[in-house]
């Protein structure tokens, strides 16, 4: 039987980086088995849906690099893929349980349903359900009532029949091995709602089972209601699909990753969204999101997708929670923006460049740029400042380098210095060097002397790249230029 397996997200609004944890793991788990990804849209509950959410979310899954196979955009046998176009085929199942008593009709105010919670609590039962004998519902009323009540166009629910008789319900998922849960703690869920939509539960497992779904992979907070889940399986007479519940995300400061949050004075933000707009690549996010609940069994920490598609695997997924480590994350992305090769690393910042509206002369110096700041940036916006001088004569200069660098004799040298470069036929990281020790010589100082006034005069800063590369990139009009420039204002 090949792999089928979904990420089937409710569109509330942005995509949660633990959302998109649980689409790469299926994502993985579908292309090492040469199976099929499926996006299902999981719309029913009406008050949460937020317009414009399932573009948003395709979006940024997109962004992470993530390809569906079938999906409401991606078309697909098995569709539509947004469960509210679903509607008659919940009604259909619905219809089933009903017909055999499995379901019931259920007219409970939501004052009902808290008094009867009250009296439980009150009570100090240890079944904290409410007696369904005792309350109004299709099998308490007479079937007279029943019709009168609904062809009135009053309200009701459709709930679950949880048998009495059953002691416990036995899961066996990849992650966690077998898990059991006492019958008090499954109730008689909702199945249809009162607007008419059905809840999570039941269309959940109608559509898995519809999909032909193989493997549900999907966070730990739905591993309590993979009971009701199990229950209806049976009930309808399918197979149930084999459980893996991946462990949840925490802050470092052990709270649940839930909403955005500051954490030693640092906002963590939860969204993908809001990764993408602080700069951080794609690859890393999906590098770190993997670590998250996974390990591949040794050291190595950096990996591509396609390294992932090969090494991951169902069984090294931990059951304990994965922390989310804003640090780490840094680090990661600070790596994959290294492991890009030039021509990548210049795609990847000159948007930023652009939007600073720094001149690029071409995209051949863009990638010389790159090539000396790649280890000196951690995120491709850095480059923005790190770099401005490659772009544009510098405005100021450092006053601290200014004191410490810029002595009684720079101006001297310095205008010396741009003679010597103004008169280089070949310019270039030697000649440069080879025409700065000479100065040097001559002027019986010693190199440092050129070295890093030099630098300051045309970078404006006292760090950088190697300065004769540096130099040879920014090209001898430029340097020649800056070095006047600099003597004239610095003085
Ligand atoms: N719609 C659920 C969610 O938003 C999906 C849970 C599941 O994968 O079964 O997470």
């Amino acid at each position: 039987m090949s792999v089928r397996v979904r990420f089937a997200p409710s569109p509330t609004g942005q995509l949660h980086v633990g959302g998109l944890r649980t689409a790469l793991y299926n994502y993985l788990f579908a292309r090492q088995h040469g199976g099929t990804f499926v996006l299902r849209i999981e719309d029913t509950d009406r008050k949460r849906f937020v317009d414009g959410a399932t573009e948003k979310l395709i979006e940024s899954t997109k962004w992470a690099g993530l390809t569906y196979d079938e999906g409401p955009h991606a078309g697909g046998e098995y569709g539509p893929y947004v469960q509210s176009e679903r509607l008659h085929l919940y009604k259909q199942y619905v219809d089933q349980l009903l017909e055999e008593g499995k379901a019931y009709y259920a007219f409970d105010t939501p004052e009902d349903l808290k008094a009867a919670r009250e009296k439980a609590i009150e009570q100090n039962l240890s079944d904290r359900r409410y007696k369904r004998d005792e309350m109004n519902n299709s099998l308490t009323w007479s079937e007279e009532k029943v019709k009168a009540w609904i062809d009135e166009g009053n309200p009701y629910v459709i709930r679950l029949q949880v048998p009495d008789d059953r002691e416990e319900y036995v899961i066996q998922d990849t992650v966690r091995g077998e898990v059991k849960f006492h019958n008090t703690q499954v109730d008689d869920q909702v199945l249809l709602k009162a607007d008419g939509f059905p809840t999570y539960h039941m269309a959940c497992i109608v559509d898995d089972h519809l999909m032909g779904i193989t493997h549900v992979i999907r966070g730990e907070e739905w591993l309590p209601s993979t009971a009701k889940h199990v229950l209806l399986y049976e009930m309808f007479g399918w197979e149930p699909p084999q459980w893996v519940h991946l462990p949840l995300l925490y802050n470092t400061d052990g709270s649940k990753m839930s909403k955005r949050k500051k954490i030693k004075g640092e906002l963590v933000h939860v969204n993908v969204e809001d990764y993408q707009e602080l700069n951080y690549q794609p690859e890393a996010l999906i590098n770190f999101l993997a670590l998250l609940g996974w390990n591949p069994g040794d050291e190595r920490e950096f990996f591509l997708l396609e390294d992932l598609v090969k090494e991951f695997s169902l069984g090294r997924v931990n059951k304990s929670g994965a922390i989310f480590d804003v640090a780490k994350f840094k680090w990661l992305n600070e790596q994959h923006l290294r492991h890009l090769d030039n021509t990548a690393l210049a795609a990847a910042v000159k948007p930023h460049l652009e939007a600073a509206d720094y001149n690029i002369s071409s995209d051949a110096y863009l990638e010389q740029v790159v090539e000396l700041m790649r280890e000196r940036i951690s995120f491709s916006v850095d480059l923005v400042e790190a770099g401005k001088y490659f772009f544009e004569d510098p405005q100021e200069y450092d006053k601290k380098t200014v004191k410490k660098r810029w002595k009684a004799q720079s101006a001297e040298l310095a205008k010396e210095f741009a003679e010597k470069l103004e008169a280089l036929e070949t310019f270039n990281g030697e000649s440069i060097e080879a025409a700065l020790r000479s100065l040097a010589e001559e002027k019986e100082v010693g190199a440092g002397q050129l070295i890093h006034p030099t630098r300051l005069a045309v970078s404006g800063v006292g760090g950088g790249p190697g300065l004769f590369e540096m130099l040879e990139t920014l090209g001898q009009e430029t340097c020649v230029r800056r070095l006047r420039k600099a003597a004239d204002e610095l003085g």
